[in-house]
């Protein structure tokens, strides 16, 4: 098949490369000439664990090119994918929609009839109705339009996308489902659920599953809270639970609420969605407050640990980026708490392993450090906020006595108080009995 890609981000760019490595002939198509060009140049526009090399290996075979000339790019395709950002508008936290539209009114202008254009971005329901209206404003006609949404993980883009759980595919017509379901075969070759819907169902769908996810996320921050009052111990609640087959064990770790380019805007956009058609989904706005709540109230956590008073201290911070594995720190749960540790008065030194660059952009006064040992000399108190597998297997020791004070604030769970403590730390986790 001859796919092209509109928008190459994090989805359009592993999306792309993946569909090439199936057999597919892809053109991945940015606005941004930056990323462009240094993708001819053989260089990443983002961090992502096996992409580098995929693309690599199908730009040299010649089934994956490049381009910001969407009527170039999109020539001859079959298949139009549109992965463009659809962030949450400031505001109200509706679904901004003017990347999709501009997309699509660009290509009203060359496409041919019987293309199929699939939103592989995350659109609120009714998009690919407005999506079919533009095209016929435009006086395009024969087209089909589908919805596609993407479930991949960024950390684990590839794999998720070469073995997803389902692939779920949104349509109103037998020719845009016959063309996706030609895309997907490989996967289905490999017992992949695809699951056809209607198109608007589609659409709901990925909210409604990132939703969930959100829910269990801020549900168990909220019984970590609890166990916090009770001592009990989360991580023991969680895997208790867990093992139970109707609620599973993902999704269960506390911490300092969620973060990323999906979830927060996703709960925001299905709100909104509820609002317009009149029917409110207390589960989902209660989850936003909560998680509100929790990432503000982190540097409360790192304060107490300190005795209550931040101005003056010396705070290491380890991890910046939303999760491990990438560079995206899209309403990552660090900006805010690196942000009020700043305002009362601390002094941040911080390392993530690979988000630095994108961090500057949004921290101007703390200090990088070079390695997870630059952050912690001479700290009052260490804080885990992402859990890289580099911060797993830390000399607890040799930190402790690196540092000023001995407080270990360990967002993740990824360390146990006794081992903390025989290395002379104090060690305050999230749900993991009395603190303190
Ligand atoms: P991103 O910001 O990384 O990439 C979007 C790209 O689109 C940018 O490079 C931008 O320059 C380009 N673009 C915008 N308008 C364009 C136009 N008219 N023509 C060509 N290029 C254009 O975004 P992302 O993280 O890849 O997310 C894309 C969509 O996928 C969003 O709707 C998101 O909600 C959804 N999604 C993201 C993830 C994820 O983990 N990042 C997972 C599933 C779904």
């Amino acid at each position: 098949m001859r796919i092209a890609m509109i928008g190459t981000g994090y989805v359009g760019l592993v999306s792309g490369a993946c569909f090439a490595d199936f057999g597919h002939q892809v053109c991945c198509i940015d606005k941004d000439s930056g990323k462009i060009d240094g993708l001819h140049a053989g260089r990443m526009p983002i961090w992502e664990p096996g992409l580098e090399s995929l693309v690599k290996s199908n730009a040299e075979r010649g089934r994956l090119t490049f381009t910001t000339d969407l009527p170039s790019g999109v020539a001859d395709a079959e298949a139009i994918f549109i992965a463009v950002g659809t962030p949450a508008r400031r505001g109200d936290g509706h679904a901004d929609l003017s990347f999709v539209h501009a997309a699509v009114r660009e290509l009203a202008k060359v496409i041919k009839p019987g293309t199929v254009v699939v939103t592989k971005s995350t659109v609120p329901v009714g998009t690919g109705d407005e999506i079919e209206k533009i095209l016929k404003e435009e006086g395009v006609e024969g087209v089909s339009v589908a919805s596609n949404p993407e479930f991949l993980r960024e950390g684990a883009a590839i794999a998720d996308f070469k073995h997803p759980d389902r692939i779920v595919v949104g349509a109103e017509d037998e020719h845009a489902r016959d063309v996706l379901r030609e895309i997907y075969r490989p996967l289905f070759l490999n017992r992949a659920p695809i699951l056809f819907t209607g198109r608007r169902t589609a659409e709901l769908t990925k909210y409604a599953a990132n939703a969930f996810l959100a829910v269990k996320i801020s549900f168990i921050n909220e019984i970590a809270n609890l166990c916090e009052a009770v001592d009990a111990d989360v991580q023991d609640v969680a895997r208790g639970i867990g093992l139970d087959n109707r609620i599973g064990p993902k999704f269960l770790h506390a911490g300092p609420g969620y973060g990323g380019s999906c979830f927060p805007k996703d709960t925001l956009a299905l709100l909104q969605t509820a609002d317009k058609v009149g029917v409110d989904q207390r589960i989902v706005r209660t989850t936003v407050a909560v998680n509100d709540d929790r990432k503000a109230s982190m540097v409360d956590r790192v304060a107490a640990a300190l005795g209550g008073e931040l101005s003056g201290k010396r705070i290491g911070v380890l991890g910046l980026a939303f999760k491990p594995n990438t560079d995206d720190m899209r309403d990552a749960p660090s900006i805010p708490l690196v942000q009020s540790l700043v305002e009362r008065g601390a002094e941040v030194a911080a390392f993530d392993p690979v988000a630095r660059e994108q961090a500057e952009r949004i921290f101007t006064d703390i200090s990088f450090a070079a390695d997870a040992a630059a952050a912690v000399a001479g700290a009052d108190a260490v804080v885990i906020v992402t859990e890289w597998d580099e911060f797993r297997a830390l000399d607890l020791e040799e930190m402790a006595g690196a540092m000023r004070g001995r407080a270990l604030v360990d967002l993740r769970n990824v360390y146990d108080r006794e081992e903390a403590e025989r290395a002379g730390l104090t060690y305050f986790g999230v749900g993991r009995g009395r603190q303190g």
